[in-house]
Parts: structure tokens; sequence; C-alpha cells
């Protein structure tokens, strides 16, 4: 069951600039610097790269299911153009009050990934600019790996020291993915 093991990707922060008023349009979604390139990386090793995003923007009538669907969509044709590839894409669309249970740090969406992809997730790797990234990857098993981008310089901060200490803390996505590819293949080449 699900040998292969997947690098779980949080959106904004980690692939595209975090925005305080959500990103709410095509428009707003602006790929950070060697994020393309991070990501044109890891799709060389064989592991699912999948993204997993908090939407709360959607339940909050901010933008409509289409337009995520569509960002989305523009994200991977991008990705895709640059040499990368995402597997799949899940996102919660609760908002912190419906007490779902995918909405992270809950784990629901890395289950029901694990369950349609066969993703075995002790052993993957979740790449986040959140606490809640965190506790999402160490609920489920997954090594966690916090980015300074977006929100990570602020949410590095809450992490207490046993959090802290099971975290890698990396500049941005580019760098986050060197560490991966040196933990799986030793070589990073130019
Ligand atoms: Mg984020
Ligand atoms: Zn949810």
């Amino acid at each position: 069951m699900g040998a292969r093991r997947a690098i779980f990707l949080d959106r904004d922060g980690v692939i595209n600039e975090n925005r305080s008023d959500y990103v709410k349009s095509l428009a707003e979604f602006v790929f950070l610097p060697g994020a393309l390139e991070a990501l044109q990386r890891l799709a060389k090793l064989d592991m699912s790269i999948v993204v997993i995003s908090n939407q709360s923007a959607i339940n909050r009538g901010l933008v409509t299911r289409a337009v995520v669907d569509a960002i989305t969509q523009a994200m991977r044709e991008r990705i895709e153009a640059a040499g990368g590839r995402v597997d799949a894409v899940f996102y919660c669309p609760h908002r912190p009050d419906e007490g779902c249970t995918c909405r992270k740090p809950q784990p629901g969406l890395f289950h029901q990934a694990a369950l349609q992809l066969g993703i075995q997730l002790v052993g993957s790797y979740v790449i986040g600019d959140a606490l809640s990234d965190v506790q999402a990857a160490l609920r489920v098993g997954a090594q966690p790996i916090m980015v300074l981008t977006g929100r990570g310089r602020e949410q590095v901060t809450l992490l207490d020291g046993s959090l802290r200490s099971s975290t890698p803390v990396f500049d941005d996505l580019l760098a986050a993915a060197r560490w991966v590819w040196q933990r799986e293949n030793g070589r990073w080449e130019p």
C-alpha cells in the first residue's frame, strides 16, 4: 500500500506571495523568487508533489471555488512550463469556526491525499510557512520544514523548543528543496 512518499507543499507564502487579505484573483497570485526553480528540482525526485492549502477565503465569501480552481490550473501550467510538476492539489475551503477536519493543523487532507494517491505519509516532507503546517506534518508522521518567506518570520517564533528542534528552517523554498534533495539524493548539481 502506497510505498511512494510525497513532498507536501503549502501554497501561500511558500510557492507564491502570501497576502493578509487572501489571494482572490489570478492577478494576486505572484510566484516567490526561486519557487519555480525549486519545483523543477523537486520534480526530479521519485516522490509525489502535492499542494495542500487552507483557502478559507472561499467560505468567507471572498473568492469562489471557480476562481480558486482557475488559479490552481494557472499555477500548475506555469510550474510545468518551468519543468516542474504538481501531482495533486487539495484545499480546505472552511473558515476556522466551522471546525472541519481538513483545515491545517488538522490532518484530513493529508489522509485524503494518501488514500487517493497511494502515498506513505511517514517519511514524507511538509514544507510550510506556518506553525499549522508544522503541526499537521507531525500529526501524520511526516518531516516538517519551515520557510521564512510569507508568514514564516513571524510564525517561526511560535515554535516551542521541541517543535523547533524537529523542524529545519530555511530562507525559502529553493533552500528547502536543496536540503530535501541532499537528503534524498546526496548531490545538488547545477
Ligand atoms: Mg502559508
Ligand atoms: Zn476544511
